[in-house]
Formats: C-alpha cells, sequence, structure tokens
C-alpha cells in the first residue's frame, strides 16, 4: 500500500509512512525536514484507497460519498496527501509560507496550516490556490532553498556552515543580495585599480531589456594590466536606464565610470557599431530605395495575408502539392531590426513563390469580395 521505494522510509507505530506531510504542518521547520518536505514527501500508490466522506447534499436531499482523488497528486504537482489526517496540503506552502498573508494579514487555513478535506470544492480550491500570492512566494523560496543546497553541495565550507546547528544561515534573498553586492564592491575596486594603473582604456556597452522590461546597460572595459602585459576585457556592471539616446547613454557612461573611481581622462574612445549592426545599417539605408522598399513591405504584407487560418491552409496545400521539394513551411515575419530575419524572409519568399501565386489565384475565386480583391492585388504586384 505505501510507496517504499526509498530504503530510508519506514512507518512509525501508528503506521503512517514517517514522510507523511501529516507530520510536517503548522510548526517551524529545520532545513533537513523543508528538503524532505520538498524532496521526499509521501504520495500515495495509484492503488491506494483513500477514505470516504459522506456528504449530505441539500439540494438532492441525499447522502454522498466523496475522497480524494489520485489524479489530483499529477494535476497539481504541489499537491501532498496526507493518509494520517486524510487531508491534503500544498507541499511549498507547508514549508515556506508564513502564518499570516494577505491583504488584513489573515492566518493561513487550509491547505498550509490546516488539512483541506472539502473534496466537493477540491478543484476550485486547488486552481485558486496557484494564483495566491503567499503560494507565489513559497514557490520562488523554494526554489531559492534548492538552488543555494545546489551550490553547497559543490562547496565544502558553505555545506558544513548550512548544515551547522547555529541559527543564523544569510539564506533569504535580501542576505544574499547584500553578500553578492560585496562581492560586486570588492571585484569592481579590483578592477578600477588596474584601469587606473593602465591610464588607457576603451568601453564596450551594449543595453537589453532585461525580463521586467527595464533597459539595462551593460559596461564592460578594455585595458592592459600593466602586471602581466595581458589584454583585459572585464565586465563593471548593469546599470538601468530610461534614456537610449546617443546623448543620454555617453552621460550614463561617464557618470558611471566616474561613480565607480575610474578616471575618465583616459578613456580613448572610437566609435563603432558590431559587425551585425553595421549589416544590419547596410541594408536599412537599402531599403530607403524605393523599389527595394516597396518589394520590402510587400512580402511583408504577404505574409500577413496568410496568417488567417483559411487563407494559411490553402498556401499550404499548395506546398504540398508542389512538385519542388520545398523544406519551408509558412512564410516569415519581415523583422525591421533583425537583418537576418530580413533575409529569411526574402529568401524563404522566393522558394515559395510558385505556391504563393497559386494560392492568391485560388483565392481570387473566393466569393468574399474583400479577401478576393486583396489577393488579386497583391497576385498582380509579384507577376
Ligand atoms: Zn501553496
Amino acid at each position: 500500500m505505501w510507496n517504499n521505494t526509498d530504503n530510508t522510509e519506514t512507518e512509525n507505530e501508528h503506521n503512517f509512512n514517517n514522510f507523511d506531510i501529516g507530520f510536517y504542518f503548522n510548526r517551524s521547520l529545520t532545513d533537513v525536514e523543508k528538503e524532505e518536505v520538498l524532496k521526499k514527501i509521501w504520495k500515495p500508490e495509484p492503488t491506494f484507497e483513500f477514505p470516504n466522506t459522506v456528504i449530505f447534499s441539500s439540494k438532492d436531499k441525499r447522502s454522498k460519498n466523496l475522497k480524494f482523488q489520485y489524479r489530483w497528486l499529477h494535476t497539481f504537482p504541489w499537491l501532498a496527501y496526507s493518509a494520517k489526517l486524510d487531508g491534503a496540503f500544498c507541499t511549498f506552502c507547508v514549508a515556506f509560507a508564513k502564518s499570516r498573508a494577505g491583504i488584513n494579514s489573515q492566518i493561513l487555513g487550509t491547505l498550509v496550516r490546516k488539512p483541506f478535506q472539502n473534496w466537493k470544492h477540491a478543484m476550485e480550491t486547488f486552481k485558486n490556490h496557484v494564483t495566491l500570492q503567499y503560494h507565489k512566494q513559497s514557490v520562488f523560496d523554494a526554489d531559492h532553498f534548492i538552488d543555494i543546497k545546489k551550490t553547497a553541495r559543490g562547496n565544502a565550507s558553505l555545506k558544513i556552515h548550512l548544515e551547522s546547528s547555529c541559527n543564523i544561515k544569510y539564506t533569504i534573498p535580501i542576505s544574499q543580495n547584500a553578500i553578492i553586492d560585496s562581492c560586486n564592491s570588492i571585484l569592481l575596486n579590483k578592477i578600477v585599480v588596474r584601469v587606473n594603473e593602465a591610464k588607457c582604456f576603451t568601453v564596450l556597452v551594449d543595453e537589453t531589456a532585461d525580463i521586467a522590461g527595464l533597459e539595462q546597460v551593460s559596461i564592460c572595459i578594455r585595458y592592459i594590466d600593466l602586471k602581466s602585459y595581458e589584454l583585459h576585457e572585464d565586465f563593471l556592471q548593469f546599470v538601468p536606464t530610461i534614456d537610449a539616446s546617443g546623448k543620454g547613454i555617453s552621460r550614463l557612461i561617464l557618470d558611471n565610470l566616474r561613480k565607480f573611481g575610474i578616471d575618465p581622462q583616459y578613456l580613448r574612445a572610437l566609435y563603432v557599431h558590431c559587425s551585425a549592426h553595421s549589416s544590419n545599417l547596410a541594408v536599412s539605408v537599402s531599403c530607403n530605395v524605393f523599389q527595394i522598399r516597396n518589394c520590402m513591405g510587400t512580402i511583408g504584407k504577404l505574409r500577413d495575408i496568410f496568417v488567417f487560418p483559411k487563407r494559411k491552409s490553402v498556401l499550404s496545400k499548395a506546398i504540398e502539392m508542389s512538385e519542388n521539394n520545398i523544406s519551408k513551411k509558412p512564410l516569415k515575419r519581415n523583422c525591421e531590426t533583425r537583418w537576418i530575419e530580413r533575409y529569411h524572409s526574402v529568401s524563404d519568399f522566393l522558394e515559395l513563390f510558385e505556391c504563393v501565386e497559386e494560392a492568391l489565384e485560388e483565392i481570387c475565386e473566393w466569393d468574399h469580395t474583400d479577401t478576393s480583391n486583396q489577393a488579386s492585388a497583391f497576385r498582380n504586384s509579384i507577376l
């Protein structure tokens, strides 16, 4: 009946598995216990017979037998069933949720501090649980906890520290970020000393949006290490910005160099784009030639025509019926900023040319006037 694949699992005097979640909830857990909840918690076998709960339905005026459904464990991977309490819990929240949460800082209830047993409303409760802020925070804390444990495995000093009996372990995100900031200051200062000694350097800068949509500028520095006479390219910092203009970026570079302690008078700047960007600029300029601009515009709009499923299926059928061995399926989007995408969109169009023409010819005969007129106009423009 019990899942005894792990040899460390034993049953206690009450015949409940030692890793039943019912032994862990509603108390402060040690790191070892948190790891047990995340990785070793007992799961019933598919053949496990969950006990029935008799529920009286006032609507039907009769009693019903309801019980925990095994399939819920697959639908909600965070769910754990306690045979000890005949109740369900959220593993992440049992291990990491605070005792209170929500707008009025309410004491957390079922799935966290009490077993959930209302099987009639199980699905809606479980679906709602994943949307709660404290559950999301518990999932985040669990990921963070596992990451630290993984790092500790390859670092003997960290492992000893985490497994020691001391209470202060500096594993919460605030402490971790403070440690990372300290490492950053130490490394940055070492680089700054070497750059100032070199008395000649140049900067490498790129910008990209992070996952939160914030524009981040990465500032790197290129200089000669006078001790080893080796050329170095070192990363200095990510700096967020809202002004991505040339003036804004140049001010950001100079302000931050001064902030790091680097003397800008030794900056030897030669402004160059990277090769891919230069190539894109060349393509962009060529697109100002009206014949090329019109051609690219037509290719882009043709791709938009075949976005709709019914029209797309006509093109797909033409590709399938084609005697040429065509490897491409849909027409690609003509991206404004990536030159390689422009190249692919043109080369795919050329390969699919006959099929596109055939598909447009078929769509020209449709009853829907707007669509058939549009197809006819595009067919004339590419022939
Ligand atoms: Zn949860």
